[in-house]
């Protein structure tokens, strides 16, 4: 009998919906060829156009089909800035479903420019605490107070996902702050890292401070394994990381908690090329691989990647980000085609 999973797709706003459908056709192609489960999926409505209706970008009925499901394919929405807006989806789903690992790859693809041919690491961010914490107050005219807040139990948390992670490849982990400043908060994390490593003593560690991590990402990049740190300083290393190999077409994340999966392409909703056909929808295939290889599906996750990979490989389809000319739907076209034939 086919396994089956429930899976939410939020196609979200400006070039999400051609992306996440670009998806779609790829996860029926490998549905199809993989064999031995099936996908069921349930749409919602969420993002910057769903405000004016609803007066929300995450109406209830959608928090409650996500509910019912065991991962989410999220494709980029547009965050509001006015003040008493809403906040974003992802951070608003990230405390709701409590997705403590933001997990980002970052490597060399074929055929794309990158600052090294050889480059394969994972950034892996703290994603519920720091100074992303939302306390934040005024506490006279001029002055503004932002709350840092580290507990050990996340930093426990997020260094064993990490951890794991790199004990199940290269076995190099690098763990990132700022704790010749600040002293108490980091020295928190630092103790929970180091306290963790004592578990997995055929991983190499190296402790780097975030300044000279943001440069040594440039430098060595290919030296990297496992990256873990803070919220703040996880967001900044992943788009850096992002954008050593290539494309943001091309990068993909995961936000993992103990019991939910949210799947999303690293970039925003790029309004301005909305509707043209025009983008990458490899970042947004790439997450649905992620999101195949979390629901136990590793079939599936792999083939998507090797039909990613042969494609790019080939370099005849290349989006305008990739300096071709080819269209979404032509890309995941042929991605779709060469799933068929794996
Ligand atoms: P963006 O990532 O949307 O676009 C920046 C530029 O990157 C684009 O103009 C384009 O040149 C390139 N790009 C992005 N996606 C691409 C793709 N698939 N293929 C090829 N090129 C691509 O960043 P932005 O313009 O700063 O943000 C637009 C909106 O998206 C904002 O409201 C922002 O807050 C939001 N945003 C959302 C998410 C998310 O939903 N996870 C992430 C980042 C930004």
């Amino acid at each position: 009998m086919a396994r089956i999973h429930d899976i939410a797709v939020l196609k979200g706003d400006g070039i999400g919906p051609e992306v996440t459908e670009a998806t779609l056709k790829v996860l029926e192609a490998v549905q199809a060829s993989v064999g031995g489960f099936k996908l069921n999926y349930q749409f919602g409505e969420a993002g910057y156009h769903c405000i004016a209706e609803h007066g929300t970008n995450l109406p209830a009925e959608t928090v409650a089909m996500l509910k019912r499901t065991k991962a989410c394919l999220k494709g980029p929405m547009t965050t509001p800035e006015e003040p008493g807006a809403p906040v974003s989806v992802a951070v608003t789903l990230r405390r709701m479903f409590n997705l403590y690992a933001n997990v980002r790859p970052c490597r060399s693809f074929p055929s794309v420019d990158a600052l090294k041919p050889n480059i394969d690491f994972v950034v892996i961010r703290e994603n519920t605490e720091g100074l992303y914490s939302g306390v934040e107050f005024e506490l006279s005219p001029g002055v503004g107070v932002a709350l840092r807040i580290i507990t050990r139990e996340a930093s426990l948390r997020i260094a064993e996902f990490a951890f794991k992670l790199a004990a199940s490849r290269r076995k190099a982990l690098t763990y990132v702050h700022k704790g010749n400043i600040l002293r108490i908060t980091d020295s928190i994390f630092k103790d929970a890292v180091k306290d963790v490593a004592r578990k997995y003593p055929d991983v190499a560690i190296e402790e780097l401070h975030i300044d000279a991590a943001t440069m040594q990402l440039i430098k060595r990049p290919e030296s990297f394994d496992v990256i873990v740190t803070t919220n703040l300083f996880g967001d900044i290393l992943s788009d850096e990381a992002a954008q050593v190999t290539g494309s943001l077409g091309l990068a993909a994340g995961a936000n993992i908690g103990d019991s939910y999966g949210m799947f999303e392409p690293v970039h925003g909703s790029a309004p301005k090329y909305s509707g043209m056909n025009r983008v990458n929808p490899i970042a947004t295939i790439l997450a649905a691989s992620m999101m195949m290889d979390y629901l136990g599906e590793k079939e599936a996750a792999a083939g998507i990647e090797k039909a990613v990979l042969e494609v790019l490989r080939g370099g005849k389809v290349r989006t305008a980000d990739l300096g071709g000319t080819h269209k979404t739907s032509q890309m995941s076209d042929a991605i779709t085609e060469r799933i068929k034939s794996l």
